[in-house]
């Protein structure tokens, strides 16, 4: 096996999008595999944050590598979250534009807290705890919905939620048109 193979993107509109992740109970070789992948497939992307469900994987595993995006990347900053959990918000909220590999070329400004704090377990089976805030929250929260079937367009008002889901529907079928590293199954 290829260190890094890229996985087929799973686009809008989806079922297995809307499907909550299962827990992990096993890390295995085929589960760190995976996140690698996950990870290549979101370089390859141009994305920062990737979540199971968005390459047809159905367990509790996200990726997020914010890369160069803030002033002060932490390199030790973990990339792999398995059965990852948030256990508090902040009461403070800001509002940034974002988008999704599963929605592409639409962008929308979404709402949540600044700050949370995280609990999850590392490709060794040590669990943690952490806080994040600012990007990294976001990006965090972001991909820990993917795990519950929530997309950021769910966070919008119903007019620009059905705004965005149905050009998805024009987009994806450009992008199949184009055999673009996507998964052409809309249900
Ligand atoms: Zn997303």
């Amino acid at each position: 096996m290829h260190e890094h193979n890229l996985l087929p993107l799973v686009l809008l509109p989806d079922i297995r999008l809307r499907k909550k992740a299962q827990k992990v109970t096993d890390i295995n070789d085929d589960l760190i595999q995976t996140l690698k992948n996950m990870h290549h497939t979101m370089l390859t992307a141009k994305g920062i944050g990737i979540a199971a469900p968005q390459v047809a994987d159905t367990r509790q595993i996200i990726v997020v590598d914010l890369q160069d995006r803030e002033e002060n990347p932490d390199s030790s900053r973990p990339l792999f979250f398995i059965n990852p959990s948030i256990t508090w918000k902040s009461d403070t909220y800001d509002e940034v534009e974002e988008g999704c590999l599963s929605i592409p070329q639409q962008l929308a400004t979404v709402k949540r807290p600044v700050s949370i704090g995280l609990e999850y377990t590392d490709i060794n089976g040590n669990a943690h705890t952490l806080e994040a805030s600012g990007l990294f929250a976001r990006c965090l929260q972001h991909e820990i919905d993917h795990l519950n079937g929530v997309l950021f367009i769910d966070h919008l008002s119903q007019l620009k939620r059905n705004v965005i889901a149905r050009k998805s529907k024009t987009i994806k079928k450009e992008l199949i048109k184009e055999d673009k590293n996507i998964i052409p199954i809309a249900t």
